[in-house]
């Protein structure tokens, strides 16, 4: 293998990578200097969703493949990690842009899977894509 010049390296550098929850829950965007100590320590695992190539680190001691997605291996990260707010955009795409209950893809609106009135919190594994008809339908119940 080839060294890289040290241009290219921190180019490297400049990059960002998407950090997953355990629940594979899109969390933050991150440095890679900052992904790298995940890795390193353990915290995290390389989540392979692209075919893209992992970016190459390195050091004098070693050498490290950084992939693009990473995923934490710890649990619980909500209390360390500022979780992005539900966004109905980012809801619908995890989604499909379909109906969770009747696949419509028609009149989508996002519905709480444990109502809000029973303490279901506005959080990514509560929240999921319903057509009208079926939201109305669920929080007649
Ligand atoms: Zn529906």
């Amino acid at each position: 293998m080839e060294a890289q010049p040290p241009s290219q390296q921190s180019q490297i550098l400049q990059n960002s990578v998407v950090v997953f929850s355990k629940n594979y829950l899109p969390l933050a965007r991150i440095n890679i200097k900052r992904a790298v100590v995940l890795l390193v320590t353990g915290q995290a695992e390389s989540l392979d969703l692209s075919s893209a190539k992992p970016w190459e680190i390195r050091s004098p001691s070693l050498v490290l493949q950084v992939p693009s997605h990473i995923r934490l291996t710890v649990g619980n990260p909500e209390r360390h990690w500022k979780v992005p707010l539900v966004n109905r955009r980012e809801v619908l795409r995890r989604d499909n842009h379909t109906c969770q209950y009747c696949g419509s893809s028609k009149h989508l609106t996002l519905l709480h899977v444990i109502p809000r009135s029973k303490d279901g919190q506005h959080t990514w594994d509560n929240v999921v894509t319903a057509c009208e008809k079926c939201n109305s339908t669920k929080s007649d119940v």
